[in-house]
């Protein structure tokens, strides 16, 4: 089974701390990018294709209008089979929703709602250059369940500057009252070139000290677990049954399709990337009547085996040892035996019969354990 991604590009105001690939548009801009979209769904999806989950994200899918959305549903009506789709979700911008898009997404098919909050508290917000007031996420949350999307999910962040303990529990204590089956949380990392960057470069606002930061995922994932909301992800939260299923086709290494600009696919390890510039993914399309990727790549058995540890040891459950011998033609222990010996004496990695998982503690250090891991690879078999 083969999922899809559709990418919509577009925000209100570009947040300070945002690098994703995402800007402010005209609705002529808009209305293009989606005769754009149509046509890559013509070209690039198989006739009669029928997703086993969807996921739109972005930039802002809810930056469209609800005359948008309804059109993008026609598109989608026209060129997918929802009828055995387990799963749709839609980023949505809290500040960006109405009661008229709420029900426009439901009409194109959305199940799962998953609202990027990142706090509750104003102060962070403002902080954050995030375009809603508080308070806004919760009116946001009774217009999708108005409209009929019963599955919730959040999106918080966390290792904000100035932020402490007290803080964070508001939050998500502050999600949990929503009644919401799914958390994600992230620390703020500052990435190269946004504004938040630039302020703390100018000494404007300080980085999280780094023992108070594995002190809150210590804490997030204690106030998650007593309110039923189990860790499955170094840092996705759900109560059993409603974890994200089109995020583990990512964790499992699974093919799905990417489309809109900067979206990039998989399928049978090749992968696809999307020019990320909305004007040149329009362009492509529509003025060259070709598909918009600017790289494909096949992926070696091993650099496969490889992306399956990178993905696959965020999941609580680790990652299945047959998938790792399908995808290297070799033994998980042939190539990784000796780093995992290591990485299971210092209490960082478990193996059972059929995988091969971080410990919590593992998970607290866990590019560091994939790394040590993937050393192994590098060695002829
Ligand atoms: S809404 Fe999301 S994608 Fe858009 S600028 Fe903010 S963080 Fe980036």
């Amino acid at each position: 089974m083969t999922s899809l991604y559709i990418h919509i590009p577009f925000c209100v105001r570009k947040c300070e701390y945002c690098d994703f690939y995402s800007g402010v548009a005209t609705e002529h801009d808009v209305d293009r990018y989606l005769d754009a979209l149509e046509h890559e769904l013509r070209l690039r999806l198989p006739d009669g294709f029928a997703p086993a989950t969807v996921f739109m994200g972005g930039g802002t899918p809810t930056r469209l209008s609800e005359k948008q959305l309804l059109r993008l549903g026609d598109a989608l009506r026209s060129h997918i089979d929802l009828s055995n789709c387990a799963e749709f979700t839609s980023e949505i911008n809290p500040g960006t929703l109405t009661p008229e898009k709420a029900v426009a997404l439901v009409c194109l098919g959305v199940t799962r709602a998953s609202f990027g909050v990142q706090s509750f508290d104003a102060h962070f917000l403002k902080a954050l250059g995030r375009a809603y007031e508080a308070g806004t996420a919760t009116q946001a949350v009774e217009m999708a369940r108005a409209a009929g999307i019963q599955r919730i999910s959040m999106d918080l962040m966390f290792a904000l500057p100035g932020q402490t303990l007290d803080h964070l529990r508001e939050d998500l204590n502050a999600a949990l009252a929503h009644g919401t089956e799914h958390l994600s949380l992230y620390a703020l990392t500052f990435e190269d070139d946004t504004p938040l960057t630039r302020q703390l470069l100018n000494g404007e606002v300080e980085p999280c000290p780094q023992e108070l930061e594995r002190e809150m995922f210590t804490v997030v994932g204690e106030t998650c677990a007593a309110n039923g909301v189990r860790r499955y992800e170094v840092s996705n939260f759900a109560r059993l049954g409603a974890e994200c299923r089109h995020n583990i086709v990512y964790w499992t290494l699974g093919d799905w399709h990417g489309v809109g600009a900067g979206a990039h696919g998989m399928l049978d390890g090749k992968i696809t990337r999307n020019a990320a510039d909305f004007h040149a993914y329009s362009r492509a399309l529509l003025q060259e009547n070709r598909l918009p990727e600017v790289e494909t790549e096949q992926l070696s058995p091993m650099a496969r085996a490889e992306s399956l540890l990178l993905m696959g040891m965020r999941l609580t459950q680790g990652v299945e040892l047959a998938r790792f011998r399908q995808f290297a033609g070799v033994e998980f222990a042939s190539v990784c035996g000796e780093a995992a010996a290591r990485l299971k004496r210092q209490g960082l990695l478990e193996m059972t019969p059929t995988h091969v998982r971080a410990t919590p503690a593992g998970l607290l250090m866990l590019d560091s354990v994939i790394l040590e891991l993937a050393s192994g690879m590098e060695q002829p078999a």
